[in-house]
């Protein structure tokens, strides 16, 4: 029986970021009705959200764009070699305008929970203005890095200031003039902001809990020519990016296979070009720890060659984890800004901070006095958005307890005991640690392929085997535990947020491998899945083995 006041759609999409909105954009062109939800007031996923000040890209702009649209990457001029987040929004916005998408998309609404009928093999999507939308598919483009996380710190409540985090920063800007501002997060985000509100800021004071390793992007205008030359080859750059997520220059060489003065002249040589191409000095940065204490010992000497207070630089340097196995970060002026006289380091590991009072942080050594908190304190990675929705599966398996002990999918993009649920750049598939444009055309295509390979075959539903997902799980882990990421208390292992599980998620193979892997299990037939036939009830072999699962 259909649900009163029900919407019926082919498909249902949650989100209108870059991945929404391209799901949207084939589906159409496929023929499939789509209702895309999104909680946002407009289009842009974590672009229209994240507006502090210093907000841009750290893959060049003319990479971090959509390779679907052959026309619009001549047409669009990007105007900096990183845009930054007006500039970004502004190009989805038009993408939005051009495919005329919105039209499909309900805003400010939130999904709150979506359930499996499995009478109807349909998906029953209900959201926070009491809307029901059902769905044959469902798409989960809800983002990576949509759930801001405001920092546990005791009498947060109490602070009588305002509170700001860089993941919902307010649409009218804010001005922080002559204010005593305090910073919390030295992450991407609060690198990047740190320099622009100390240039207003009467005082700032930044609360550092672990030093990051931050490259310079040597941020200019693009000119002319540089759009000219990269859009003449765009087409086989995207084909690059397919192989390797963003066109850096990748070495042949181990660090430890030249001598002390090569491996400096090009640790020097990358650090002028600035981005993120420095981590790729060497191929083996990632997986030796002693060629990584080369590239490590050099930022630091950078960072206390730019800090003239040698306490200071001292506090700023990173030792606790290898280059690269936290999200590098990439900034304009961030170590000069603590040269500046209006603005303080603490250091958090040294003097932590005890609580807020109505005015001021209080440390274990002293009170800073603040009228306006900034929470660069990062994300509910990964899981978070998924895990936001009362997500409900066959045989009334939930994802909060299949997911209790950490996420659990097959490639990344379907979990067992889901029939018809798909994940865009979810755990489990490269995600995070490629130019997410990429990873997220990748897996729209792959969704939409798979979709008409349903269709032709006379199938309804699909899933992964419990088999086929532990086996994958199983390799995820593996390639992570090949390289030096785990070394790191990061978010990629969900280390930001007490009490969730420690699995490293993102899938650490080059996005090529990845894609091969992708395209064997569609063209062996969608090897490791199971398929439903025309209106089949549950096939009884997905039941049994999602009952299997909730009771292991
Ligand atoms: P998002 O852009 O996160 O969009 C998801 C949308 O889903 C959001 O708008 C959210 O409101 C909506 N949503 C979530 N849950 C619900 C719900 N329950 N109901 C309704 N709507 C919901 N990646 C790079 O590759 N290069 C970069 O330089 C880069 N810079 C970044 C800078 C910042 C500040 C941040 C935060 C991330 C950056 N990223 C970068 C990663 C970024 O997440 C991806 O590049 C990309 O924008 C993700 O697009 P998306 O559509 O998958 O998700
Ligand atoms: P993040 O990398 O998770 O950094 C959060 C920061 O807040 C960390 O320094 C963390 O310290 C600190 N923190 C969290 N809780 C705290 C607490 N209770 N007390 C003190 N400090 C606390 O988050 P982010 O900077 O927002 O970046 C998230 C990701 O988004 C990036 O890694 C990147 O993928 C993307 N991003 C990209 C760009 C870009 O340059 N294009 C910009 C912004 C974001 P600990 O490290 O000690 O936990």
């Amino acid at each position: 029986m259909n649900t009163p006041l029900e919407k019926q759609v082919d498909v249902i999409v949650v989100g209108a970021g870059f991945a929404g909105l391209y799901a949207l954009h084939k589906l159409r062109a496929m023929g499939r009705t789509t209702q895309v939800i999104e909680a946002a007031g407009d289009v842009g996923g974590v672009w229209w959200w994240n507006r502090y000040p210093g907000a841009r890209c750290d893959v060049e702009s003319l990479q971090y764009s959509y390779s679907f649209d052959t026309a619009l990457e001549q047409e669009w001029q990007w105007t900096e070699r990183y845009a930054a987040q007006p500039e970004i929004l502004a190009y989805i916005q038009h993408v939005a305008d051009r495919h005329d998408l919105r039209r499909d998309v309900r805003f400010n609404t939130r999904v709150e929970s979506a359930r499996f009928d499995p009478a109807r093999e349909r998906w029953v999507v209900r959201t926070d203005a009491g809307a029901v939308f059902s769905g044959a598919h469902l798409i989960m483009a809800s983002g990576s890095l949509s759930v801001p996380r405001l920092p546990d710190i005791p009498g947060i409540q109490d602070f009588k200031g305002k509170v700001f985090h860089t993941g919902s920063w307010p649409h009218e800007g804010v001005d922080l003039t002559g204010l005593r501002v305090g910073v919390v997060g030295t992450g991407s985000s609060g690198i990047q902001a740190i320099p622009q509100i100390a240039r207003q800021a009467a005082q700032l004071t930044v609360f550092q809990r672990t030093a990051n390793f931050s490259i310079p992007a040597w941020n200019a205008p693009l000119t002319p020519q540089q759009q000219q030359e990269f859009k003449a080859a765009y087409r086989e750059h995207r084909a690059r990016a397919r192989e390797v997520g963003t066109l850096y220059e990748f070495s042949a060489k181990g660090a430890l296979d030249v001598d002390a003065r090569q491996r400096e002249a090009e640790y020097q040589r990358r650090w002028d070009k600035g981005g993120v191409n420095f981590v790729h000095s060497f191929n083996d940065l990632m997986v030796n720890k002693a060629s990584n204490d080369t590239i490590s010992d050099f930022v630091r000497a950078r960072i206390r060659g730019i800090v003239k207070d040698p306490a200071v630089a001292e506090d700023l340097c990173p030792y606790d984890h290898p280059l690269g196995t936290k999200r590098i970060c990439v900034d304009t002026g961030y170590y000069e800004t603590y040269n500046r006289p209006n603005v303080k380091l603490v250091n958090l590991r040294k003097t932590p901070i005890e609580r807020f009072t109505s005015n001021a942080v209080r440390t274990s050594d002293a009170e800073y006095e603040i009228d306006v908190l900034v929470c660069a304190t990062g994300y509910d990675a990964l899981t978070g958005a998924v895990l936001g929705i009362d997500i409900q599966g066959r045989g009334g398996l939930t994802l909060r307890e299949k997911w209790a002990h950490g996420p659990r999918t097959l490639l990344g993009l379907m979990t067992a005991g889901f029939p018809n649920l798909y994940i865009v750049t979810g755990a489990g598939s490269p995600s995070v640690l490629v130019n997410m444009v990429v990873g997220i055309e990748h897996h729209i295509d792959w969704i939409t392929d798979c979709l008409t390979w349903l269709e032709q075959w006379g199938r309804t539903t699909i899933e992964p085997t419990v088999q086929a997902q532990d086996r994958w799980v199983d390799h995820v882990n593996a390639a992570a535990n090949a390289t030096l990421l785990p070394m790191a208390n990061s978010w990629f292992l969900g280390a930001n947020i007490p009490g969730k599980p420690r699995v490293f998620m993102p899938y650490a193979a080059k996005i090529g491998i990845y894609r091969t892997e992708c395209q064997a299990v569609a063209d062996k037939g969608y090897e490791g899945f199971i398929t439903g036939g025309p209106r089949a009830a549950a096939t009884k072999a997905a039941t049994t083995a999602a009952a299997k699962e909730v009771s292991q």
